[in-house]
């Protein structure tokens, strides 16, 4: 059967069961042989009932037997309906459950042989036990060709209208009635031990007696393995595409000899440390070249990645080229100019900054001068993408803070009709496997190192009673000349009542630090009201900084000691890292203290101990992920983050390293897949990779 036919026109399917597969994301033959199912039953090796019933056996079983009985009951309080079947087996019986599913009476039949899987509980008597409301599949006198029981079995995300059996039966028609062509060469699928697809393909579906269940459930047969490997291959030659075509494309190769990275060294209060040297090395190696830079720069909290940053700007600049940096709020773009600015003025390059924050008359200069050729340096929020920004000359464009944008900014810079070196900066360090999957397509540099005699924040969990510690530290703290963060969270359904909790918080502490300046900032000021503020708490006139989650990214305050947490249990892993790294940053040890009230959900609380147990901003990345999966660690909307059918970044990190080397050989040997040998590895690739990694090269 040809593997692009359309699913419509699949023995037992038609046109009503096809618009539920495709419901499904089903649409050919193909995507029905890559629908793996998300659990297995080993039905050939069920418990006898009597066995459960005896070992008052608790947890999710599969039983199968007649049904005996069946009657609605209604409870006597709530009028509740619950329809209840007995099944027995020979051995025994049991009862099932259903409540509030009354029809099912016309459904599940006195007579009918039945598979039930669900969970198994005590009864009320004590004595017995029951299910409750298992799923179930009504095995019929035609199903003895062991496809639903007798075997393990394969179970699937279904859709209503569409049961188990039918799309089980559909699959093993297709199966039967199909030759998968083998995709990967028998080199590497020797090399590294794995099954023909055809094999993995037969076998996800219907596997061979005697695998685990265990093991099937894991993911962790041979057939996953390669089905994981092949998805991985094929995503990472698209990426291994995309940079050798990045690397094709015509860029500036700008002069790395000039004087004025030595000139800025000489400015700075401190030396820079090796692993700053070595990436600023790295990004000069890229901008000498004459294509594109395409590198993402990783290092944790307060490592000196702006530094880094406005090397690469200034190399530009004295190339004749515009530099522009991007963060995400406006409060960093304001905190980077202030910042960078001062190191301009000794060179008197010229400078601007643009946020929304920028009024009409006076963006509109600043937006001449961009044009113009005025001004060297621009600094914004996303603003800086807007149409309306036109560029004189755009050498070197720097995006802070990465993890908060999303991953297009270089394309949209493209579409502008730029093509200038691009570094993408973040703090928020994004574990190995998922760079390689996200950002696979970009060179990376790792600031590994923080500069010297910095002191690890120390991290407390304080509750209870222990919540006054935080206040006395605090006040300690302040004492000494320090200042301190109080950082409220946001909870999404009302702001206003977040705002409220904050302000509460301003009123208490005011009365509780009296002589203390104490500035509250939230996400509802105007960016001119925020920026009065935080200027005024770099200057130390302000204290105490109560704030909403603003704060979170990049501000520099190093004179800052203490950072309160309120509701700690709130805020994500990644987030508590990043504000932790608003402390720290002077040589004064420093204070995280996070607290929390009330219950705690067990996710919560083991993000607490992480940041207790360590300051590592990787570690945590790691921890991150494991806890939240790789969709919620970069938040849906801006994920960039393929769909996996069958890989799972997690458990599969060995085989993506493995299947990026293959793929990035493969695409040096064979940069578009032309070679006959590839030909059907090629349409694989293009059907499933085409359209979601952008691809211009390939057509
Ligand atoms: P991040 O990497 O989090 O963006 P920043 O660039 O804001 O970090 O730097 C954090 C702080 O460390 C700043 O106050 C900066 O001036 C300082 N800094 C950067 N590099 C060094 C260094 N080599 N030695 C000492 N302090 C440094
Ligand atoms: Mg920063």
């Amino acid at each position: 059967m040809d593997l692009q036919r359309d699913i419509q026109y699949v023995k037992g399917v038609g046109p009503a069961r096809a618009r539920l597969l495709n419901r499904l994301g089903i649409l050919t033959v193909e995507d029905l042989l890559y629908y793996i199912p998300f659990r297995y039953e080993d039905r050939s090796n069920l418990k006898p009932i009597k066995e459960i019933c005896k070992s008052g056996g608790v947890g999710f079983l599969t039983v199968q037997g007649e049904i005996v009985s069946t009657r609605v009951v209604i409870t006597p309080r709530q009028r509740r309906k619950i329809f209840e079947a007995t099944v027995g087996d020979g051995s025994g019986y049991i009862t099932a459950k259903w409540f509030n599913q009354p029809y099912l009476k016309d459904v599940l039949m006195k007579g009918s042989t039945v598979v039930l899987s669900g969970h198994v509980k005590p009864d009320y008597s004590g004595y017995g036990v029951f299910m409750e409301g298992p799923e179930f599949e009504i095995i019929g006198s035609g199903d003895n060709d062991l496809i639903h029981t007798g075997r393990i079995v394969p179970v699937y995300h279904v859709t209503n209208g569409l049961s188990q059996k039918v799309i089980r039966s559909i699959v093993k028609g297709v199966l039967d009635s199909s030759s998968i062509p083998e995709i990967i060469s028998g080199d590497i699928l020797d090399k590294y031990n794995l099954p023909a697809l055809s094999d993995s393909i037969n076998s996800i579906h219907f596997p061979a007696e005697g695998t685990g269940v265990d093991t099937l459930n894991n993911g962790e047969t041979a057939a996953h393995r390669r089905l994981a490997f092949e998805e991985f291959f094929l995503l990472e030659i698209g990426l291994a595409m995309k940079k050798t075509s990045v690397t094709k494309e015509t860029g500036i190769a700008f002069n790395i000899n000039g004087n004025m990275s030595v000139k800025l060294s000489s400015l700075l209060p401190y030396k820079l440390t090796s692993a700053q040297q070595r990436v600023i090395n790295e990004i000069k190696g890229d901008m000498a070249v004459p294509y594109p830079m395409n590198r993402l720069l990783q290092g944790d909290v307060g490592c000196g990645k702006t530094v880094v940053a406005l090397t690469a700007m200034l190399t530009a600049i004295e190339n004749g080229y515009q530099s522009a940096l991007m963060a995400p709020t406006e409060i960093l773009a304001e905190q980077h100019y202030r910042n960078i600015k001062t190191y301009l003025d000794e060179f008197n390059i010229p400078s601007a900054v643009l946020t929304s924050g920028v009024k009409s008359r006076a963006k509109d200069a600043v937006l001449n001068n961009i044009l113009n050729g005025r001004v060297s340096v621009i600094i914004g929020t996303h603003a800086l993408l807007e149409e309306g920004v036109k560029f004189q000359r755009l050498g070197m464009a720097v995006i802070d803070e990465q993890h908060k944008f999303g991953v297009l900014q270089r394309a949209a810079l493209k579409e502008k009709g730029y093509n200038p070196d691009v570094l993408i900066m973040t703090a928020t360090p994004i574990p190995r496997t998922l760079a390689l999957t996200v950002y696979g397509d970009l060179n990376l540099s790792v600031i590994d190192e923080l500069p010297p005699g910095r002191l690890p924040v120390q991290t407390r969990w304080l509750y209870g009673d222990r919540r006054k510690d935080a206040f006395y530290i605090m006040q300690e703290e302040l004492k000494k000349g320090r200042q301190a963060y109080v950082v409220y969270p946001l909870v999404e359904e009302s702001e206003k009542v977040d705002l409220k909790g904050a302000v509460e918080m301003a009123e208490k502490l005011r009365k509780a630090f009296n002589g203390y300046n104490l500035g509250l900032l939230h996400g509802r000021m105007k960016p001119a009201e925020k920026e009065v503020i935080m200027a005024s708490f770099k200057k130390n006139d302000i204290h105490i900084l109560v704030s909403t989650t603003v704060v979170e990214v990049g501000i520099d305050v190093p004179n800052a000691t203490v950072m309160v947490i309120e509701h700690a249990e709130r805020f994500g892993l990644s987030q508590l890292h990043q504000l932790r790294g608003r402390v720290g940053r002077g040589g004064d040890k420093s204070y995280c203290l996070l607290l929390t009230e009330g219950y705690i959900s067990e996710e919560g609380r083991l993000r607490l101990t992480v940041m207790g147990r360590t300051n590592n901003g990787f570690e945590i990345a790691e921890e991150d992920l494991s806890i939240r999966g790789p969709g919620e660690f970069f938040g849906t909307r801006q994920s960039g983050l393929p769909e996996l059918k069958v890989a799972n970044i997690l458990r599969d990190a060995k085989v993506l390293e493995i299947a990026r080397r293959e793929a990035f050989e493969l695409v040096i040997k064979d940069p578009m897949l032309t070679l006959p040998d590839h030909k059907l590895l090629r349409n694989a690739f293009e059907r499933r990779w085409k359209d979601k990694l952008k691809l211009a090269t390939v057509s």
